[in-house]
C-alpha cells in the first residue's frame, strides 16, 4: 500500500466515508485506511455459519437533523425501523458503510500505526503501509487518535477532554417458538438495552429469533476484561429472564467488547484542525454519541478542507 495522494483517511466509519466522499467527489485524490476487515467500524453486522445476522454495533440511527435522514433516505440501504424512533441499514446496519465505500480507494485490513510529518508531507506506516499524503484526516476515536498522534501532540490536551463509554454486547439466538414479548426495551440490572434484531426491516428469513442484549456502561467496564464466552454465559440467562424464556430454548450466545463505544463527554465541535500540519481530527465524540454525529463530523471535515484547497 505505497503512494502518495492529496488526503490520507484514517478510519472508514461513517466519520471517515462521509469525509472521503465529499473529498472524492470534488476531485482530490483520496486514500481510505482501516484496520478492520471491511469498512463501517462501530455499525456493523456480525453474522454466523448457521445463517444469523445481528447488528453489534450501532442499533437504531435516530435522524435529528433533517439532512442526515434526507441523506438516509437516499442512500437506499437504510429504512426505518417500524415502530422504532430511527432506522437501519437494510439488510444490515454495514449496509450503510459498505454502499458509501463503493468507488472509494480503500484499504482494508490496514492499521496505521506510524503517523510522521516530514518535508511537508505526513508518512503512514503499518505492516504493508507506505504512503503519502499533503493531509491527513483521522477519523478514529478520540483515545485512539491520541494514542497514533503521541501524547505531546499539540491537539493531545483537547482529545484527553473527550469520554467514551464501554458496551459489552452479546449476540443470542432462540427457538422460533420461544417468547418475543417487546421488540426493544431497556431490561433489568446491568442491562441497558435489549432488541429483537430479526425484526428490523430485511432481516427475516433467518432460522432462529435473534437478540442484541447491551449491559450498561459500567457493568461493561468492570466485566470488559473477561473472556467473550464467559460474558455470553452471564449476560445470556437475564436475557432469558426478561423474555420468559427457556435454558432450552438458548441456541446461540456470543458476546463483544467495544472499549470505545459511545462518547459520554462529546468534544463539543465538529472536530479539531491545525491548518499549518495538515491534520484535522473527528468523529462521533466530537459533536455527541451517535452516528449521525459522526456523519456531521465527516461533513463538516471535508467542507472545510475543501474550503481550504480552493
Ligand atoms: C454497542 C454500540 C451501540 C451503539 N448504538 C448506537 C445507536 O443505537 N445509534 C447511533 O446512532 N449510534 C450508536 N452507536 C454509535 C455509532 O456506532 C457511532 O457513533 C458511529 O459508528 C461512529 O462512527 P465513526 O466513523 O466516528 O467511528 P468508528 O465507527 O469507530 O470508525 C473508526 C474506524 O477507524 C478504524 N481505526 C481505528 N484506529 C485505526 C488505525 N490506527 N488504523 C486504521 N484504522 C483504524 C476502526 O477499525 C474503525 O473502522 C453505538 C455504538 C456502539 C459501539
Amino acid at each position: 500500500m505505497g503512494g502518495q495522494g492529496d488526503v490520507a483517511i484514517i478510519g472508514a466509519g461513517i466519520t471517515g466515508l462521509t469525509c472521503a466522499r465529499a473529498l472524492a467527489d470534488a476531485g482530490l485524490r483520496v486514500a481510505v485506511f482501516d484496520k478492520g476487515r471491511g469498512p463501517g467500524g462501530r455499525m456493523s453486522t456480525r453474522r454466523t455459519d448457521g445463517g444469523l445476522q445481528f447488528d453489534h454495533g450501532a442499533q437504531l440511527l435516530p435522524a435529528r437533523d433533517p439532512d442526515f435522514a434526507a441523506w438516509l433516505a437516499d442512500g437506499g440501504h437504510a429504512a426505518p425501523w417500524p415502530g422504532q424512533h430511527g432506522w437501519v441499514g437494510r439488510p444490515a446496519m454495514a449496509a450503510i458503510p459498505r454502499a458509501m465505500a463503493q468507488g472509494l480507494d480503500l484499504h482494508q485490513g490496514a492499521a496505521v500505526n506510524r503517523l510522521i510529518r516530514r518535508d511537508g508531507l505526513w508518512h503512514l506506516g503499518g505492516e504493508g503501509i507506505d504512503h503519502r499524503a499533503a493531509r491527513v484526516v483521522l477519523a478514529i476515536p478520540a483515545p485512539q487518535a491520541r494514542d497514533l498522534l503521541g501524547g505531546d501532540d499539540p491537539l493531545s490536551a483537547d482529545l484527553a477532554q473527550v469520554r467514551f463509554h464501554a458496551s459489552v454486547t452479546v449476540m443470542a439466538a432462540l427457538d422460533p417458538d420461544a417468547p418475543r414479548p417487546f421488540v426493544t426495551r431497556r431490561g433489568q440490572g446491568p442491562l441497558a438495552w435489549i432488541a429483537q434484531d430479526g425484526t428490523k426491516p430485511g432481516r427475516a428469513g433467518q432460522p432462529l429469533t435473534t437478540w442484541v442484549v447491551q449491559a450498561d456502561p459500567d457493568w461493561s467496564m468492570a466485566h470488559i476484561d473477561l473472556p467473550f464466552d464467559e460474558l455470553a454465559a452471564m449476560i445470556a440467562p437475564l436475557l432469558l429472564a426478561e423474555l420468559g424464556a427457556r435454558p432450552d430454548q438458548l441456541r446461540h450466545a456470543a458476546a463483544h467488547r467495544w472499549l470505545y463505544a459511545q462518547a459520554e463527554r462529546p468534544l463539543g465541535r465538529a472536530f479539531l484542525q491545525d491548518d499549518a500540519r495538515g491534520l484535522i481530527v473527528g468523529g462521533d465524540w466530537a459533536l455527541g454519541p451517535l452516528a449521525e454525529h459522526g456523519w456531521a463530523s465527516g461533513r463538516a471535515m471535508a467542507a472545510h478542507l475543501l474550503a481550504r484547497a480552493s
